[in-house]
């Protein structure tokens, strides 16, 4: 059984192409890294990778993560600014037993090391848009800018191993340094193949308070189906904040079971995620106040809150 997620419309393509992969017999890792590599290398995915969100310092610095599922073996990277794919770097340091997350510097040096190509991730559209926000607010204590999103990818392969990556330029005008939930395993993301996959979008300084991938993936291995894990993980830490008076966010989370089925849930009014298993990927929502069943995206209520 094969089977592969991956979050926002962004990851379609990425997504239906991994799936190919998975047919020909590559292994789950390839084709999340291929997936991921897929939406950072495109500019007008303005959240990740190449052309992805500026900091107040104008300075564009991505997150990223993988995880193998068969070793628990986690590699990261965070706060880079040129390496041109940071998944790939992440990908890279998976195989260490120490040194395998490592941000800024070390990891732009590991990652020449590695031989990885280097580039300038800004492009003309990320700095007008850094220029333009400083223009209208110079002194702003900046709010979460809501176009802010992570593209994560969890797949299961036929041999029954199972990976999860991501990647995020994080919160658009962030602090210099800032660092969400993306590359910190348990927050962003958590695969085991015994029980199954799961990662998150939305705030990171939320998602990290309640470890919602770990959280998601332990409800599947205590028997939960992916669908139901990520609603109670979500449900937990949004009950949780209710209890201390605070807002619940912006929070999307995916699941993938190893028997190839899929969940999701949110607190967004609408969220739409690629998957695809066998030989077919689709474009999916789940809704917060509806029902929360998977359903063939509807392309009105996904621009209603575009
Ligand atoms: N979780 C990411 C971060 O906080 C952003 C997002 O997924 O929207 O950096």
């Amino acid at each position: 059984m094969r089977a592969i997620i991956g979050t926002w419309k962004m990851s379609f393509a990425g997504v239906e192409e991994g799936l190919r992969m998975l047919k020909d017999g590559v292994c789950a890792g390839e084709a999340v890294v291929h997936a991921v590599k897929r939406v950072e290398d495109e500019p007008l995915f303005r959240s990740v990778g190449y052309g992805g969100l500026p900091g107040k310092d104008g300075h564009v610095t991505l997150d990223a993560a993988f995880m193998d599922g068969r070793t628990l073996r986690v590699g990261g990277v965070m706060s880079v600014e040129n390496i041109q794919n940071p998944i790939l770097a992440a990908y890279r340091l998976c195989g260490r037993k120490t040194n395998c997350l490592l941000a800024g510097r070390g990891a732009e040096e590991f990652a020449i090391r590695a031989g990885l190509p280097l580039r300038d991730m800004r492009t003309v559209e990320s700095m007008n848009r850094w220029r333009e926000a400083v223009a209208a607010q110079p002194d702003a204590a900046w709010e979460a800018y809501r176009g802010h999103d992570t593209v994560c990818v969890l797949a299961l392969d036929d041999s029954g191993n199972m990976a999860a990556g991501t990647s995020t330029s994080g919160l658009f005008m962030k602090e210099p340094g800032r660092v969400g939930d993306t590359p910190l395993v348990g927050s962003g993301f958590y695969c085991d193949a015994r029980f199954g996959a799961a990662a998150a979008t939305g705030l990171g300084e939320d998602i990290m308070r309640g470890c919602l991938s770990y959280e998601a993936v332990a409800e599947m291995r205590r028997g939960m189906s992916p669908h139901e894990a990520c609603r109670k993980a979500l449900d937990a830490l949004s009950a949780r904040k209710k209890e201390l008076e605070e807002e619940s966010g912006s929070i999307s989370l995916i699941a993938l079971s190893p028997d190839g089925a899929i969940g999701a849930a949110t607190t967004l009014p609408v969220f739409p995620f690629a998957a695809g298993s066998g030989t077919a990927a689709a474009l999916y929502m789940v809704e917060n106040a509806s029902d929360g069943a998977i359903r063939a995206a509807d392309e009105k209520k996904l621009k209603a809150v575009d």
